[in-house]
């Protein structure tokens, strides 16, 4: 297969769901971790050829769900300091804080832009001397190389007016929490993108550990009905393992360059996880070596303590124990125009994924 289109041939697809349903007997739940899955699966409507045993729940793989209303809030504590200019992905502006989003705080003044990359950032500290660029580092192992490149090539070119703010964070601890916590998970369709950089060694511990299975997918809907095929196969012959779909895009060892890269710039530090908390060694601190360009090194912000929307269940859509639908303020209140929670926000969160396709 070399084409788009063969991944979504609709005969192949439904060949696959029969092949499915031959050999799924017990009733079986995997998570889908990645909101690039999520999308997916409801873009196409996998959910509806799929048996009625088997349940796909989401996971905590959205990157912006994830993160903190108190990041939030110290962003846009940052965005309000002299001469600061805040540079950032477009999902970030719309989150919620708890009294305002970035988008509104740039729709009064504050110095907000949205960039496709950090070489962009970069340039916006090059162009600006003047100034202070933060960029905000949210995002899994896909994205933390690009921060750390762009601090390494800060430190060469002696860019001395930039910083990361980084909220990035690492999937494998998060995804052995939800296994702690008591989610009742039988398979992990594992993220693809992040695949690329890491390799697959990291999800061996889960197999080992907690004997559950995880397949790396791709993301077009044959390579989702493959991987679920795959998870159920080793379900109903009870041999959890770890197994690669997405060959085309992820080797074992995965992108070397891009883990080096991560691992000079970045060190591991807890986190906290919207739905999950705190979770040990699940985020990536900035290396004192680098502190120059740390945003929480340079600047003294503190805020009060974020409290969430009372009515949002973003916290429990993100561990899979509900789905947007559960939601009381779904689509009633909260809509991608309005949102009251992150996972309305992102193109990859869950409940804008069930706004937009159900
Ligand atoms: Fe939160 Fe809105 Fe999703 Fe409800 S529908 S969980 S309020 S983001």
């Amino acid at each position: 297969m070399k084409y788009i289109d063969e991944y979504r041939d609709k005969t192949l697809i439904l060949k696959t769901a029969d092949k499915i349903a031959s050999i799924s007997k017990k009733p079986i739940t995997l998570m889908e971790v990645c909101g690039g899955h999520t999308m997916s699966i409801h873009k196409f409507g996998l959910g509806t050829i799929l048996p009625e045993n088997v349940n796909l729940i989401s996971g905590p793989g959205c990157p912006v769900c994830v993160t903190s209303k108190n990041y939030i809030d110290k962003s846009i504590a940052l965005s309000k300091l002299d001469d600061v200019i805040i540079t950032t992905y477009g999902d970030l502006i719309r989150v919620p804080g708890s009294s305002s989003s970035l988008s509104q705080e740039k729709a009064i003044g504050a110095d907000i832009r949205i960039v496709y990359s950090t070489i962009e950032a970069l340039q916006t500290a090059r162009d600006n001397p003047a100034k202070k660029i933060i960029f905000l580092g949210v995002g899994f192992e896909t994205t933390a190389p690009t921060s750390a490149a762009a601090i390494l090539t800060a430190d060469k070119d002696k860019i001395s007016n930039f910083s990361i703010f980084s909220a990035h964070k690492t999937m494998p601890h998060a995804m052995m929490a939800l296994i702690d916590e008591g989610v009742m998970i039988n398979g992990y369709i594992c993220p693809g993108h992040v695949s690329v950089i890491t390799g697959l060694g990291m999800y061996q511990p889960i197999v080992d550990k907690y004997k559950i299975g995880c397949v790396v997918s791709g993301f077009e809907p044959l390579d989702l009905m493959q991987s679920i095929y795959m998870l159920i196969d080793q379900y109903e012959k009870k041999i959890p393992k770890l197994e690669n779909q997405y060959k085309r895009a992820v080797r074992p060892e995965g992108n070397k360059k891009a883990q080096s890269i991560m691992n000079e710039v970045f060190c591991p530090r807890d986190d906290w996880w919207r739905g999950l908390g705190i979770i040990p060694s699940s985020g990536l601190g900035i290396n004192k070596k680098f502190s120059a360009y740390d945003t929480e090194k340079i600047f003294d912000i503190e805020v009060e303590e974020a409290k969430e929307h009372s009515g949002c269940i973003c916290g429990s859509i993100l561990k899979g124990l509900k789905k947007p639908i559960d939601c009381p303020l779904f689509s009633k209140i909260c809509n991608p125009s309005n949102p009251v929670g992150a996972c309305m926000v992102s193109s990859e969160g869950a409940c804008a994924a069930y706004y937009k396709y159900h």
